[in-house]
């Protein structure tokens, strides 16, 4: 193929049909991390449902005229409940309009994409679910952290560290967590973050285990806080560092010193030993 040509067409995607609710995950952010299916849907849906967590240059991608419908929480006040979002989509769907649900990340992760894709699955609704890069992968790499490396880890958990009604995060057994010795990403986690930490520590990770916690990734406000989960708590409120964060557990943590490659981009140089030569050797 004529090199010059290469990227002029893109394959046959879909058509979003009338009547449709199209489910998307918007990414982190960055709108150069949306999906080819997610682009088209914002410039041919003819109501974008969407909540806190989409960046405002994604949103920006819809088509004009399209009628922009919030669904999160705005200046304290409570968030619309869930089966008032679930039956908003199933009017507007059913009104003939082309439905665009779209969340931050992916759509079913930690995202209740599941709980909406059901409601619209019992109304008869037909409905498509376009994944979305995910906070806990997409946000990491974006502070130059993998979710996985050979010599750090052989499995990543994704935990949620708020349960559904806010309260601290009882269903999830952190001690468990800490004693598989595997690399744990947290959502939601600063709220909780003291006791997460109590709780891993008790199940016996090490106070000096690295710790990132990476706000607002893959945004031009972007932060990154790398401690350990000894002082975590205590380093994440001095810092002031706000959600939405993610936060990663782990030797993943220590990658970052060779790969952080924003940090490139501004001058700081990378170790390109970040793991030091006898993890190396040891794998080799
Ligand atoms: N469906 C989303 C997660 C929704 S839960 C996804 O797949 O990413 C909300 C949590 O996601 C936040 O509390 C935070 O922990 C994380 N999150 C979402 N976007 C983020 C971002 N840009 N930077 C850091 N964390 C983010």
């Amino acid at each position: 193929m004529d090199p010059s040509r290469r990227n002029a067409t893109l394959p046959d995607l879909p058509a979003f049909e009338p009547g449709w609710v199209w489910l998307v995950g918007a990414g982190p952010g960055d709108p150069g991390l949306l999906t080819l299916l997610a682009h088209r849907a914002l410039g041919e849906a003819d109501c974008v449902v969407h909540d806190a967590l989409v960046g405002e240059g994604v949103l920006a991608l819809a088509r004009p005229g399209a009628e922009m419908i919030y669904a999160g929480k705005r200046g304290g006040k409570p968030s619309p409940s869930q089966p008032d979002i679930s039956n908003r989509l199933v009017a507007l769907a059913r009104a003939g309009g082309k439905v665009l649900r779209l969340k931050g990340g992916d759509p079913f992760v930690f995202g209740r994409g599941g709980e909406e894709a059901l409601a619209l699955a019992r109304a008869g609704v037909p409905f498509r679910v376009v994944p979305g890069i995910t906070a806990g992968i997409g946000g990491l790499a974006y502070a130059g952290i993998p979710a996985t490396h050979r010599d750090a880890n052989h499995a990543v958990a994704f935990v949620t560290g708020h349960m559904a009604g806010g309260d601290a995060p009882d269903g999830v057994d952190w001690r468990a967590l800490a004693s598989g010795g595997q690399a744990i990403v947290i959502y939601m986690a600063l709220k909780h973050l003291a006791a997460i930490a109590t709780e891993l520590m008790a199940g016996g990770l090490a106070a000096s285990t690295p710790v990132a916690i990476v706000s607002r990734a893959s945004t031009p406000r972007q932060r990154v806080l790398e401690t350990v989960l000894g002082t975590v708590a205590g380093d994440a409120a001095a810092s002031g560092i706000e959600a939405p964060a993610i936060v990663a557990v782990g030797g993943i943590v220590r990658l970052r010193a060779g790969l952080d490659w924003m940090g490139a981009m501004e001058g700081r140089p990378l170790d390109p030993d970040p793991l030091g030569r006898d993890a190396a050797r040891r794998t080799g």
